[in-house]
């Protein structure tokens, strides 16, 4: 029997559609499957009305020079901007990077919203969206994969399998029998809840963006303060710690309470603003990051790719999904 592709790759994130892009250049069948609306996964872009809010990635940086070129060249296509905001830093969290440290990073933002890399990377690409891959099952060498979309169930054969889900979800997807289940099952990601706020009338502060080292929050970033971005719309992230602890709680208590803590840190807020929505990210990042760039079972022809196999972040999601598609095509 032969399988319907050569490569089936679970996850449209940076790390998915980085490998999906060498596979397919490397001339092999290489499918996408996705359950969100588009690519992006935690680096992803929401409407509401005229309002684009990027809720959970916020900016890139470079530490390698790989994806600071790779930066240079999507500056080129303009589909990402150097962005220079006006940063403010408020208390000082004992866990918090050196705001010093941060304030010198170059950042970077993607023109129309953090997701505008992968969208162009995407259109080529065989990628199924709104497609949720439900269970593995390897026999006689071929992967099956039963996906679920509107359209119902299906299966789809495939050589061989990238996995980029956050570790846990890959771990019940490749199940405890798997050699690399105790790997996955047990790396934790801290959550983090993000509140999409907006205003109809422009709000008056000193700053577009803020590390905010003390209560529940830790960052607030103006959205139009980016380029593409149009309104009053900003996005609130809680603390890592403060997350986790609150994950659980209904997403309608989130948004009061961030915005409460919000006016508490900054004079100058309507007391409420036009629209608010709280997004809950279960897995937002590692707690204790890899540096292994991807993991691989040579007997299954599994590889796993992802942010937290690579120092975290984009740039470690990037290099990732691209670190496993090099081993796997050479
Ligand atoms: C709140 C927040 C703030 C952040 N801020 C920054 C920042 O400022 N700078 C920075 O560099 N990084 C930041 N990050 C981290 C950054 O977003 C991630 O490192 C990066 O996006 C991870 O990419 P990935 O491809 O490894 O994983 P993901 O983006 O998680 O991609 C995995 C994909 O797999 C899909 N998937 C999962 N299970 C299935 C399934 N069963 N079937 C089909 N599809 C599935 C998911 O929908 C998702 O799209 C932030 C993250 C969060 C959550």
């Amino acid at each position: 029997m032969s399988p319907t592709c050569d490569v089936l790759i679970i996850g449209a994130g940076w790390s998915g559609i980085s490998a999906a892009e060498q596979i397919t250049q490397s001339g092999l069948r290489c499918q996408v499957v996705e359950k969100g609306r588009g690519p992006g996964g935690r680096c992803a872009t929401r409407r509401h009305n005229d309002w684009r809010f990027d809720h959970g990635a916020q900016y890139f940086t470079a530490r390698t020079q790989e994806f600071d070129q790779a930066l240079r060249d999507w500056e080129k296509q303009g589909l990402v901007s150097r962005w220079d905001p006006e940063i403010k830093v408020v208390g000082q969290r004992p866990s918090a990077l050196d705001s010093n440290q941060k304030q010198q990073m170059t950042r970077w933002v993607g023109v129309g919203g953090n997701n505008s890399v992968l969208r162009h990377m995407s259109e080529p690409l065989n990628v199924h969206y709104q497609t949720r891959v439900e269970a593995l099952c390897r026999d006689q060498g071929i992967w099956f994969v039963t996906m679920s979309s509107a359209q119902g169930e299906r299966i789809v054969t495939a050589s061989t399998i990238i996995l980029t889900a956050p570790p846990s979800q890959s771990a019940e997807l490749v199940g405890p029998n798997h050699s690399l289940y105790e790997t996955l099952s047990s790396h934790r990601m801290h959550s983090a809840w993000a509140v999409l706020i907006a205003f109809d009338a422009p709000v008056i502060l000193d700053y577009d963006a803020a590390f905010i080292n003390e209560g529940p929050l830790s960052w607030v970033c103006r959205q139009s303060a980016k380029p593409g971005h149009a309104g009053e719309a900003w996005v609130l992230h809680a603390s890592p710690d403060w997350s986790d602890q609150h994950i659980d709680a209904p997403a309608e208590t989130i948004g009061p309470q961030l915005y409460q803590a919000w006016l508490e840190v900054s004079q100058g807020l309507p007391p409420s603003p036009s629209y608010r929505q709280a997004h809950r990210w279960r897995f937002a990042q590692s707690v204790s990051p890899l540096d292994v760039g991807y993991l691989h079972d040579s007997e299954s022809d599994l590889w796993v790719a992802g942010d937290w196999c690579r120092g975290d972040r984009v740039e470690g999601a990037w290099l990732s999904g691209r670190a496993a598609a090099k081993a796997l095509t050479s």
